[in-house]
């Protein structure tokens, strides 16, 4: 029986650990298909705190791990497929075969950004391709950018990024799109219909993607699959937790995280004290 699982190793959780380890918990991390989290994609953070330089994901991810292992978290690569949360004791059923036992659970498993899946997007992903305005946007003062989505989300991208000094040279949609263009960097934006938008970078608005599937119903999500909190980390479920992405609607942003995995490990210890 475990005290504490933390579901997920991004920012969330792996500061979840921190403060659950040094609370005597002796909290164990799954850490997912994707060690570290979505943070690994990129190499250009310029606003994560006590970082001065603009430094690369995995760099902030690999400081947060030491930080986690040397406080006595402990870490197992597996996936949890499925959970049962009716009764006090938390089941969790994992991709190895599994089933884990805990008394309290973290859900700190975060969003995925849906990509348009088109040729150049894989490429240019996180090196001119961006999902994220407020993690990238100060980087095109004076530049050239498309912005990819439709809606009051375009429009509100549209806005953001003039502000900060961007010039927009064009709203797509994904589906009005052929290709991305370039060479050792983006270049450009081929329309499905028409000549290539010369373009030094390019901003996906489309919707993200709670990766909360696997909970089925056992906890209340919203219509956008995020999870519901109350007291900003509290589940519908006694003694289960939710961290980060997976339950932010808006304002999805490592340090948001950090600070919700913090917050959530501290009323696990409240709800296991
Ligand atoms: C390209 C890119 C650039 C970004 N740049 C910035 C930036 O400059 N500044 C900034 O603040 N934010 C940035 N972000 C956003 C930031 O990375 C996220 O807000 C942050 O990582 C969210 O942290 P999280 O811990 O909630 O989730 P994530 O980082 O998404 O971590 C989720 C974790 O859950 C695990 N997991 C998922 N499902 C399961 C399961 N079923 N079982 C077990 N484990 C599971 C995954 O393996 C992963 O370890 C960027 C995001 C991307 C994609």
């Amino acid at each position: 029986m475990e005290n504490l699982v933390i579901i997920g190793s991004g920012p969330a959780g792996l500061t979840a650990g921190i403060y659950a380890a040094r609370a005597g918990l002796k909290p164990l991390v799954l850490e997912g298909l994707e060690s570290g989290g979505q943070l690994m994609q990129t190499r250009h953070v310029a606003n994560y705190p006590g970082f001065a330089a603009t430094v690369g994901g995995a760099e902030i991810i690999a400081a947060i791990r030491a930080q986690a292992e040397a406080a006595g978290v402990r870490f197992k690569m597996d996936v949890v497929e499925k959970v049962d949360f009716t009764g006090e004791t938390k089941q969790l059923f994992t991709m190895m075969g599994d089933t884990l036992e805990a008394r309290a659970v973290i859900v700190a498993t975060g969003a995925g950004v849906t990509k348009t899946g088109l040729p150049g997007e894989a490429k240019f992903f996180g090196h001119g391709i961006s999902a994220c305005l407020t993690c990238d946007g100060a980087f095109y003062k004076d530049r050239t950018v498309v912005v990819v989505g439709d809606g009051a989300a375009a429009t509100g991208a549209v806005n953001y990024l003039t502000r900060l000094g961007a010039t927009v040279a064009a709203v797509l949609a994904p589906g009005a799109i052929a290709s991305f263009e370039g060479d050792t960097a983006l270049r450009a934006v081929r329309p499905a219909d028409g000549a290539d938008i010369a373009a030094d970078g390019v901003f996906l608005v489309t919707a993200r993607t709670p990766q909360t599937q696997f909970l089925g119903d056992a906890l209340a999500k919203d219509a956008t699959g995020h999870l519901v909190v109350t007291d900003q980390v509290k589940t519908s479920v006694a003694g289960v937790f939710a961290a980060g992405d997976c339950a932010r609607p808006r304002h999805k942003q490592a340090v948001i995280a950090a600070g919700d995995g913090a917050l959530a490990a501290l009323e696990a210890a409240a709800y296991l004290g």
